[in-house]
């Protein structure tokens, strides 16, 4: 969808759009991704639909291209195909003990809590108070707000219900957000981190020391790091006034930031089979702003928990041997969209990029290839001379393999069902949590 702007295939010449999508539905990370209690973030959809609902553009959900229809199929049938499928995988940190019972990765943690039907069955623990999450960008804050929000705030989302009901039996009463470098150095934005520091029933919980210099390093820091800096001082280290006084008082569950810490060891609890601590090494800084390096000093830490959620970051995965990829950077590599040594074969989004900036980034990067896909058009570099047949030719393959994709209509259906279904509970939605209902729904 974001390869859609002003400048895009759609609204040039008398181009054809289709969009093929592995799930019965679309919006891929704003529906899977995007945190439940965001719904303003979620209105991108609105823009999203209007593009689906073009004339001249179709969807065609429930085909998984790559094993469904390859890429080489995809190019016969098109002219140009631009490939936008995003980071699926995620880091690995790469420790002993990252494979035990209790430790998730943030990728499917949050797909759980926000119905992706791949992480359905995760059924995380949360029965222990201290959670430990791992990196501090905004999927970690994500994450961290998901555990420690009253369940009153969460009720009223578009969450799960079985996320929602595991979560009003949480347990978890402490989350620390650590990271492997220090404060000026820290992933997240001001928004997220403001709404950690308003978040009701919570207080924040800081090292003081880990702040060192960080209030003489301010005046040289671009101007939006130094106001997330500022307002990090404040929280750790500010006597609050008497009102937030008795309000962090009153607070039952507690959140902080752990800095210069990296993983080591996920430690086990061995008789119950699962976690029981994580042991952190202690790092220093080499160089100063945002491109200083963390160092090992050699010493290391243990800090109890029942529950590691690893947010070090996403990663995409090849999808076809046809297409070229760099497996080091983890993106398809190319210029301005265009995919190298590929003619026709274009890509946008964080495959392009990797998995950085907030959707108007993406958006904005989404543009550039659709801006470079129609000046190919025009310069001939992408030859539209010969007609293709387009969804008539790959729809008689997917027929042939017993593939029906689900059009934009049929999701609409599913939409109105989650809609109601969301209404009787007070949610916007109530999400259709497997493929098959989806599919039941999309086709009645
Ligand atoms: P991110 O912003 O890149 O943060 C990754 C975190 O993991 C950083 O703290 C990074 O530390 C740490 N990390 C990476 N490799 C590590 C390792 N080997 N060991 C220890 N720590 C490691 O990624 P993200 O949080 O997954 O977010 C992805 C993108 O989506 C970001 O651009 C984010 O802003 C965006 N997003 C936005 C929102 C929102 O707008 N509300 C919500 C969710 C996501 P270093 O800095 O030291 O590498």
């Amino acid at each position: 969808f974001n390869t859609k702007g002003t400048t895009h295939p759609i609204t040039h010449h008398r181009s054809q759009v289709d969009i093929y999508e592995r799930l019965p539905v679309p919006f891929g990370l704003v529906r899977f991704g995007v945190a439940p209690d965001h719904p303003e973030v979620k209105n991108v959809i609105n823009t999203f639909t209007q593009t689906a609902k073009h004339s001249r553009c179709s969807f065609f959900g429930n085909v998984n291209v790559g094993k469904n229809v390859s890429i080489a199929e995809l190019q016969q049938a098109y002219h140009a195909v631009v490939l936008s499928y995003g980071a699926e995988g995620n880091r690995s940190m790469g420790v002993p003990g990252e494979d035990l019972d209790g430790v998730y990765s943030a990728k499917d943690f949050v797909g759980w809590y926000n119905g992706l039907p791949s992480c359905r069955e995760l059924s995380p623990d949360l029965s222990c108070e201290t959670a430990v999450i791992l990196g501090q960008g905004n999927v970690a804050l994500d994450v961290a707000r998901i555990l420690l929000s009253p369940i009153d705030i969460l009720k009223k989302t578009d969450i799960t219900q079985p996320a929602l009901e595991a979560l009003a039996e949480s347990q978890v009463r402490r989350v620390l957000i650590v990271g492997r470098r220090g404060p000026i150095q820290i992933a997240c934005t001001i928004k997220e981190l403001r709404e950690m520091v308003n978040l009701p029933d919570t207080r924040p919980d800081m090292v003081a020391s880990d702040f060192d210099g960080v209030k003489e390093a301010l005046k040289d820091l671009p101007r939006p790091r130094k106001r997330l800096t500022e307002l990090m001082l404040k929280t750790a280290l500010e006597v609050p006034g008497e009102k937030e006084q008795e309000r962090r008082n009153k607070a039952s569950r507690t959140w902080g930031f752990r800095f210069f810490r990296s993983p080591v060891e996920v430690l086990a609890d061995i008789s119950r089979g699962r976690i029981a601590g994580i042991r952190l090494a202690v790092n220093r800084l080499e160089g100063s702003g945002e491109g200083a390096q963390a160092v090992l000093t050699g010493e290391v830490e243990d800090v109890s928990c029942g529950l590691v959620v690893s947010s070090i970051g996403y990663k995409s995965l090849p999808i076809d041997p046809s297409v070229p990829f760099d497996s080091h950077k983890a993106i398809v590599p190319n210029t301005m969209g265009r995919i190298q040594r590929a003619a026709g074969l274009y890509c946008s989004g964080w495959l392009k990029t990797g998995p950085t900036g907030v959707i108007a980034t993406t958006m904005n990067n989404s543009f550039d290839t659709a801006r470079s896909l129609v000046e190919d058009m025009e310069s001939g570099k992408l030859d539209v001379s010969a007609i293709k047949p387009g969804s008539q030719s790959i729809g008689a393959l997917l027929e042939k393999r017993g593939v029906k994709p689900v059009t934009f209509s049929d999701w609409e259906k599913i939409d109105n069902v989650e809609t109601k279904r969301g209404e009787s509970s007070g949610k916007p939605r109530e999400k259709l949590l497997t493929v098959e209902e989806m599919l039941q729904v999309a086709w009645t």
